[in-house]
């Protein structure tokens, strides 16, 4: 393999260090120490594993979001040299802290705020965090186009049609397609998806990610807040993002244009290609990820997603058609129906008809600030909770 340095050091905070993503750009940091210097890692409760890489990257801070954490993280890092801090106030000193790069992976819409603190400041954003564009898109990229943030999508299908997309000739692209694993249920139907268990559903095919998402990969609402995603990402329009079943994830995307011709980036299923592409941009770096035989994996199929068995899909294109608040409110009630669903206490079929029913109770109009954004989450959550009893086992 063929060991390329970057052209020059990149100072680099990571938002979420403890995390699925944020170990695999960990894992790509240390194997090239060369190029980078870490400067803020953050976690929500993990304090052993955010000590241990902190004092590994020798960090200049270090941030648990769980203020009763506060303690046990200082004392793991006495005797080092690395600041502590908690809370909200901690992730967001993470966030300013002056680093050229931040990795955005922390998960739901804990990370926006932080987020948000370093694309104010002007930082280019490796964005894995999905949920900033689905709860405040249109502010998000606003707020990057004011400050000169720049966002790299992290996320392999946005990753991949970053690398594919021609920004010089937008104007010849006819459509983006993004491609579903479709999870570890794609070829089941309805009736015999209800008693799908967490353990299940967390079993992703081909990938290996974070609870979350995992769950999301497998109602499909992982998909349906990418095409959101992409809408605020990329310069189309809602009814130009496809969405196309490919159960083997070796096509990460697609870009069809006016000629006909359909550039799509293709890759063993890792995390670490998209994060490398994110980290070394506009340079590459080497990534220890299997490399891809096509002739031994002989086949790649495709299938139109099936939007009655996975509901989620379809909500979410709804929501973005409707605008406003809508993407907000279906991002909480899924992330209320998820948790829940990971609990035990709600059934796997029954996270879209929970979503459903906020989505239909709520009525706001976008939101135009962050403080208004936080505040509707905040109503969506409790009336999602409120709802969840209707649903409950
Ligand atoms: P994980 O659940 O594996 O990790 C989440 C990270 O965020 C952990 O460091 C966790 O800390 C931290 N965290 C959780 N809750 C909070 C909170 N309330 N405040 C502050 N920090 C918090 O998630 P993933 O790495 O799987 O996903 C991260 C993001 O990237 C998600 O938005 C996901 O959609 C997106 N993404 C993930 C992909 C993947 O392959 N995993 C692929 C594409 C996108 P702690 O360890 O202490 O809990």
């Amino acid at each position: 393999m063929v060991e390329a340095a970057l052209g020059h050091r990149k100072t680099i905070s990571i938002l979420g260090a403890t995390g699925s993503v944020g170990l695999s750009t960990l894992d790509l940091i240390r194997r090239n120490r060369d190029s980078f210097d870490v400067v803020a890692v953050t976690a929500n409760t993990n304090v052993d594993e955010l000590a241990k890489l902190a004092i590994e990257f020798d960090a200049e801070l270090a941030v648990v979001a769980d203020e009763l954490q506060f303690t046990a993280l200082k004392q793991a890092l006495a005797g080092s040299h690395i600041k502590c801090a908690s809370g909200e106030d901690g992730l967001l000193a993470a966030a300013q802290a002056n680093a050229e790069l931040v990795m955005a992976a922390i998960v739901g819409s804990a990370g926006l705020s932080p987020t948000l603190a370093a694309v104010n400041r002007g930082a280019t954003i490796a964005l894995a965090n999905k949920e900033c564009l689905v709860c405040a898109g249109d502010l998000f990229m606003e707020q990057a186009s004011k400050s000169g943030a720049r966002i790299l999508p992290v996320d392999s299908e946005h990753n991949a049609i970053f690398q594919v997309f021609d920004f010089n000739a937008e104007r010849s692209v006819e459509k983006i397609i993004l491609t579903a694993s479709g999870g570890p249920f794609w070829d089941r139907r309805r009736d015999c998806l209800k008693d799908v268990t967490p353990a299940q559903a967390v079993k992703h095919p081909n990938w290996t990610m974070g609870q979350k998402i995992s769950v999301d990969s497998a109602t499909l609402m992982n998909k349906g807040l990418e095409v959101i995603e992409a809408y605020h990402l990329f310069p189309v329009r809602v009814d130009q993002i496809e969405v196309v079943v490919h159960p083997q994830s070796v096509i990460h995307s697609l870009v069809q244009y006016v000629d006909g011709s359909v550039l799509a980036q293709l890759g063993s299923p890792d995390m670490r290609t998209p994060i490398a592409y994110a980290l070394s941009w506009p340079e590459r770096m080497s990534a220890p990820v299997d490399r891809l035989s096509l002739a031994a994996i002989g086949n790649l199929t495709f299938a139109e997603p099936d939007l009655v068995s996975f509901p989620c899909l379809r909500l979410a294109k709804e929501a973005l058609a409707e605008g406003g608040a809508a993407p907000l409110v279906l991002n909480a009630a899924n992330e209320i129906a998820v948790e829940a669903f990971l609990q035990g206490k709600l059934g796997f079929m029954d996270i879209s008809s929970l979503v459903k029913a906020t989505l239909d109770k709520v009525d706001m109009k976008a939101p135009q600030s962050l403080s208004m954004v936080c505040e509707y989450d905040q109503e969506a959550r409790s009336l999602a909770s409120q709802l969840l009893a209707k649903f409950e086992r």
